[in-house]
This record gives C-alpha cells, sequence and structure tokens, in this order.
C-alpha cells in the first residue's frame, strides 16, 4: 500500500509532468472508477489549466483554473504510469490524463481500487482529515487533544484519518516501535511523555535519510522495517520477539517486551 512518502514522491512526479498544462482529456476507463467520474463530470475538466498540484493525507489534488479539483486517492496499488498520447495504453491503466502537449498520465491499478473524482468550485469530496503526518507543527498538545475521546487502541487510532492524515499501517508500526508505546494501550491513555516520544518517532519513520544508520538497511534481503512484516523475528533492541495481532481488522507487529504503556 503506498504510504506518505511513496503519494509525495507521486505528487512530484506529477508535478513535473503537469503543473502548468492544460488538460485535453480525462477518462475513466475501468467501470469502477467510471462510477466515480461519469463522463459528463469529466468533460468538465477538458481546457482547463493544472494550476497546483497538492497532497492532503494520501489524496493528491489537482487545483484546475476553474476552480474545480481532480481528486486522486491510490488506495492499495495505484500508481502514476507518465507517457505520451500515442503509447499503447498500460493494461492495468484505470484511468488517464491528458494533456494537451501529447501528455499522458496513466492512474495504473492492478486491483483497479483506486479512486478519481471531481469537485466543483466549492464542493469537497475530500473526508475529514487531522493535522498532516509530516506537518512540522504536530505536536504532543495536537495529540492529547485528538485521542482525548478515542475510546480505541493507539494503533487503530493512528490510521484514523481524521486523527492524523497520512500515516499507514507500516508507520504507524514502525513509529510506536521508535517510542515505545504498546500499540493495544487505550489512545486516550497514552501519557503526554510518550505521545511526545510519538511525535519525535513518526517523523523519524517517515524521513529515511533521518533514520539512524544500521537500524535499518535497504539490503535486499534484509527488512528496511523495526517491526513491520518481522513476526516471529527478533526484536532490534534484543529484549524480545516480534509477535503479529490484529487489530480493527488490520496487521499489527509489535515487540511486547519494549513496547510498554
Ligand atoms: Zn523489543
Amino acid at each position: 500500500m503506498p504510504e506518505l512518502p511513496e503519494v509525495e514522491r507521486a505528487a512530484r512526479q506529477l508535478r513535473r509532468a503537469a503543473l502548468g498544462k492544460t488538460i485535453l482529456a480525462v477518462k475513466a476507463i475501468h467501470p469502477s472508477l467510471k462510477k466515480k467520474l461519469p463522463a459528463a463530470r469529466s468533460r468538465r475538466a477538458k481546457g482547463k489549466r493544472i494550476d497546483s498540484i497538492e497532497r492532503r493525507g494520501k489524496h493528491q489534488l489537482l487545483q484546475l483554473d476553474s476552480g474545480e479539483t481532480l481528486v486522486v486517492h491510490f488506495r492499495m496499488n495505484g500508481d502514476w504510469e507518465i507517457g505520451t498520447t500515442s503509447d499503447p495504453l498500460d493494461r492495468f491503466a484505470r484511468a488517464a490524463i491528458e494533456l494537451t502537449d501529447g501528455t499522458r498520465i496513466s492512474l495504473v491499478d492492478r486491483r483497479a481500487l483506486s479512486s478519481i473524482t471531481l469537485d466543483k468550485r466549492g464542493e469537497s469530496s475530500l473526508p475529514r482529515l487531522g493535522r498532516e503526518a509530516s506537518d512540522r507543527t504536530l505536536d504532543a498538545d495536537y495529540f492529547v487533544e485528538a485521542l482525548r475521546r478515542k475510546k480505541i487502541a493507539i494503533k487503530p487510532a493512528l490510521l484514523d484519518q481524521s486523527v492524523i492524515a497520512g500515516l499507514g499501517n507500516i508507520y504507524a508500526a514502525e513509529a510506536l516501535w521508535e517510542a515505545m508505546i504498546d500499540p493495544r494501550s487505550p489512545a486516550a491513555k497514552v501519557s503526554r511523555v510518550k505521545l511526545e516520544k510519538l511525535v519525535d518517532a513518526i517523523r523519524l519513520v517517515l524521513s529515511p535519510r533521518k533514520r539512524r544508520p544500521g537500524r535499518y538497511t535497504a539490503t535486499r534481503g534484509v527488512s528496511r522495517f523495526a517491526v513491520y512484516d518481522r513476526e516471529g523475528k527478533e526484536c532490534r533492541r534484543g529484549d524480545g520477539v516480534i509477535e503479529r495481532i490484529v487489530q480493527a481488522g488490520r496487521s499489527t507487529y509489535f515487540c511486547p517486551k519494549c513496547q510498554r504503556g
């Protein structure tokens, strides 16, 4: 599943290919995407210029000069493929944005779970989103307030996009390990000290360059994650074995020895 750094990378790629250019056509190709973006709606994008491309949570927002917004979400497998309108269409292309300069940006997705919609001026199909995981203003005070009334465990709370936008299953687990927080702890009961550690941990896991050398290695065959997908392996703190549990339908990996409170 694309996590925040991958969506950020995709948005940058899209900016390089499309920013300031004019749309020739937006086409929904797969039936499930046609439902979200019927032809009558997508036609509105024709002739409009792409003025900005922003990321909000895992949504990519293409702001058009008409005040309308194309909203794209990759869900589990989506990605962009940049080519030209004369290239053969990828067999997994589910939608395509064609530009007047001949660029074609295909939304490729094996499982066709991605979505693309066109919001009219003043409309927003975005769900309620909390503070951005990558926002520099994210702090313990924000978490104290956002988690105060949550009656769920901290791990599923971190996946709730109305609490914090853009944190996915992998990095939520990694951040909780970094901050030594038990993913099963009730969200509202995690101490301020732990939440301060969590803020630092989120910054660390979302910026691979800041990761301490030796702890995460990109070597093939060696996991670059501390806990994610490491069930049965030794904790990198050397104190226990990584366990896998299911919370709110998602796998959680953690070390029951060092992740407490
Ligand atoms: Zn441990």
